[in-house]
């Protein structure tokens, strides 16, 4: 900060153009800045839809439905449209999207690159700080330039959107990023604009025929899922951050900072993310975030280790996807119910299950399942907040079925956890 306002003195600026910055602790720190100069906040070009724009859509709605979004996202911006009618008669593939891993997949590989010189330097500068620092960085394959990024764009367009649909959800061993774009990092340092990502998709289904699943389900994150979650950050208010509507207060184990559980499907996923600071959508969510939910961890604390995890993290990202999404924070302002599931989802989604010392079928013993005891004391435990969730009935007429003896041992079972990880 004190360098900053050398500068400007030296050099008699009298006016800094600075693009308003889409975090809001980032913007008040620039707003509390002090240089002797005017700063003049210029638009921020890293979404398609501006805030007014966003504030402008949620008037008279009662519910501010991702899916209602996506559509007039689509109608606005004329993408994947005949006239004023969805390409091939449906908005959304995503049932076609959930394909289980089985056999052998062939996944694509991914185009990563060689440290250059200015990273490399950084690097070492990294190295030689007595900070304390998470995961690995002897190699750091990512692109670090709009050259870079093109490339990686041009590379997945080719290579990976064809597959991007059928197994977007599934989750295999050593395959870190399975049919995914790995494009985050570049679209939200402002390397990628998304309306050129979405174009390209377009584009390529158009000249190459690629699979209509496929190709929606890509545009659907982009023009769908990230502007949502970007509107939704400024529509949520200030005190969003402090939300807990679970009151959850568990400390976050410190495994999750190591890497060292048994728990296959976390350490899997753990030691990825030391490696590479990335994990897919539903390792973030359906691993990461709901092992947090439901062993009640408290959401500041979690938020605070996705922050520092990942390569793509931003506070307007991390606050809705993290608390809203994953943690079910806010109480269902972002999402329709809690996603908490079993070990069942985790054994149908992914091979991790296979070579567990943990045995996914089983609830209570010396081999439950962590995901299994958690899960259904969760629901137990928050079963009256849980039944004002109308999406939840099914869910919780199977928990009536349980015996309370049965509801018990599961209890013991926690409660057990709790004292051999804090
Ligand atoms: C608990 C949790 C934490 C997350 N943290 C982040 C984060 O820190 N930064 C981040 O950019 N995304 C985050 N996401 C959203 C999503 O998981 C990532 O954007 C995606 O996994 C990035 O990998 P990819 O580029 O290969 O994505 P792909 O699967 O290839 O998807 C394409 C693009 O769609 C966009 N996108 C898809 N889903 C979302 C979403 N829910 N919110 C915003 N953009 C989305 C991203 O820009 C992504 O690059 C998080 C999701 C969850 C559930
Ligand atoms: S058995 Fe449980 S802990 Fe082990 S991989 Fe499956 S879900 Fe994860």
């Amino acid at each position: 900060m004190g360098l900053l306002a050398v500068l400007v003195e030296e050099n008699q600026i009298t006016e800094l153009r600075v693009m308003e910055p889409n975090d809001i602790p980032f913007l008040e720190v620039i707003g509390n800045l002090e240089l002797g100069c005017d700063i003049t906040l210029v638009p921020n070009n890293h979404f398609l839809w501006s805030r007014e724009d966003f504030q402008n859509w949620t008037k008279n709605r009662k519910r501010l439905l991702m899916e209602d979004f996506y559509r007039e996202g689509r109608k606005r911006f004329q993408v994947l449209m005949e006239g004023d009618k969805p390409i091939g008669r449906k908005w959304n593939f995503d049932k076609d999207n959930r394909k289980p891993p089985k056999g052998k997949l062939n996944t694509p590989s991914a185009l990563w690159f060689e440290v250059d010189d200015i990273t490399q330097e950084v690097i070492e500068t990294v190295n030689s700080l007595s900070i304390p620092t998470y995961g690995e960085i002897k190699e750091f394959p990512w692109g670090v330039t709009r050259q870079q990024a093109l490339q990686v764009l041009d590379w997945f367009i080719e290579n990976r959107l064809p597959g991007f649909g059928t197994y977007q959800d599934a989750m295999v061993t050593g395959e870190d990023t399975m049919w995914h774009s790995l494009l985050s990092p570049y679209l939200n340092l402002g390397l990628l604009q998304p309306l050129e990502v979405i174009q390209a998709a377009e584009t390529a289904y158009q000249d190459k025929q690629l699979p209509l699943n496929s190709v929606e389900g890509f545009i659907r994150q982009v023009l769908g899922w990230r502007e949502y979650m970007q509107g939704i950050y400024h529509y949520v208010g200030k005190n969003y951050p402090q939300k807990n509507w679970f009151n959850h207060t568990q400390p976050l184990p410190e495994f999750f900072w190591t890497g060292k559980t048994k728990m296959n499907c976390l350490y899997q996923i753990l030691s990825q993310i030391q490696r590479t600071g990335y994990a897919h959508h539903i390792q973030r969510l359906m691993v990461l975030s709901n092992f947090a939910l439901i062993a009640g961890f408290s959401p500041q604390e979690v938020e605070n280790w996705f922050h520092a995890a990942f390569i793509d993290a931003y506070d307007w990202v991390m606050q809705t996807n993290v608390m809203g999404m994953g943690l079910f924070a806010d109480g269902g302002i972002l999402a329709s119910k809690p996603y908490a599931a079993s070990a069942n989802y985790i054994n149908k989604m992914s091979d991790y299950c296979k070579s567990c010392v943990y045995n996914h079928k089983q609830r209570t013993g010396k081999d439950a399942c962590p995901f299994n005891f958690f899960y259904w004391d969760f629901l137990h435990r928050h079963r009256e907040k849980l039944q004002t969730q109308g999406r939840m009935t099914f869910i919780l007429k199977n928990l009536d079925r349980m015996s309370q003896k049965e509801l018990d041992s599961i209890h013991q079972q926690v409660q057990a956890w709790y004292l051999q990880h804090n």
